[in-house]
């Protein structure tokens, strides 16, 4: 049985004062969530803040972005080892918003999964589809090419230690989810595209669903066969609507 796993993404929100009463607000009442391991990808700038709260709780915590490069010179960009010094567990990759607004290509969130890993951290590679994609028939097509390209850098040996995230573009911050339906079809190609290779490791690796989830859809979401958790962007920001997601799992 593989284990629950929400993740807040926070994307670029947050300020000291209100991490501190998120923060507060999810630890007051996370012993409702019973099945979910919770994870939050704050900005960079607040890991520190971050790792102070969550210390000694059962909350993870992890970025939302690293650098394919190791140190030295890339102004603005931050090192794996920068993000092992702060605890995190996770680092997101190739999060559409990366892919589509700082022209980020398969290739390089390839060498971004590849890098994390090399440090001992856990990526969560985000893959989906545009909404012309989709509309095209080409959902299958634009979700392979995105595993495929971290499957020829890694091997499928790689997938075992790392999480997957299936985020259709057309829901993300949208408020349109997929239907479970939509959503398990995608998460069980994802699976026996894995499957075809070693069917161990598709059968430990945890596939999440993300896009425009709340606390009254988790639960449908989540009750489907290959949907292991969520990926939560607007509603992470609100301790109530984080733990309603994190009890659905
Ligand atoms: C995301 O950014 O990964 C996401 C799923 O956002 P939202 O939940 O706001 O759609």
């Amino acid at each position: 049985m593989r284990q629950s796993l929400v993740v807040g993404n926070w994307k670029m929100n947050g300020s000291i004062e209100a991490n501190r009463s998120l923060i507060e607000g999810i630890k007051q009442n996370i012993t409702s969530v019973k099945n979910s391991e919770m994870a939050v990808c704050p900005p960079f700038v607040y890991l520190h803040q971050i790792r102070e709260l969550l210390k000694d709780t059962s909350i993870s915590w992890g970025s939302q972005n690293v650098s394919q490069r190791d140190s030295g010179a890339f102004t603005g960009e931050i090192a794996i080892s920068m993000l092992v010094d702060f605890g995190c567990k996770y680092v997101i990759v190739g999060h559409s918003e990366r892919r589509s607004l700082y022209g980020e290509s398969d290739e390089l969130v390839a060498e971004k999964f590849a890098k994390v890993q090399s440090a001992g951290l856990i990526p969560i590679l985000c893959v989906g589809e545009l909404l012309e994609e989709r509309e095209a028939g080409n959902t299958e097509t634009v979700v392979k090419r995105q595993l495929d390209a971290v499957l020829n850098l890694q091997g499928i040996a790689s997938l075992e230690k790392s999480v997957i995230a299936y985020e259709p573009v057309w829901a993300i911050g949208t408020g349109k989810t997929a239907t479970p339906q939509q959503a398990q079809d995608v998460h069980a190609f994802i699976r026996g595209q894995i499957s075809a290779l070693d069917a161990e490791v598709a059968n430990k690796v945890q596939i999440l669903y993300g896009g425009s989830v709340n606390g009254s859809n988790a639960k449908e979401l989540f009750t489907m066969s290959d949907i292991d958790g969520g990926l939560i962007g607007g509603a992470s920001l609100k301790a109530e609507d984080f733990l309603a997601i994190g009890q659905a799992g």
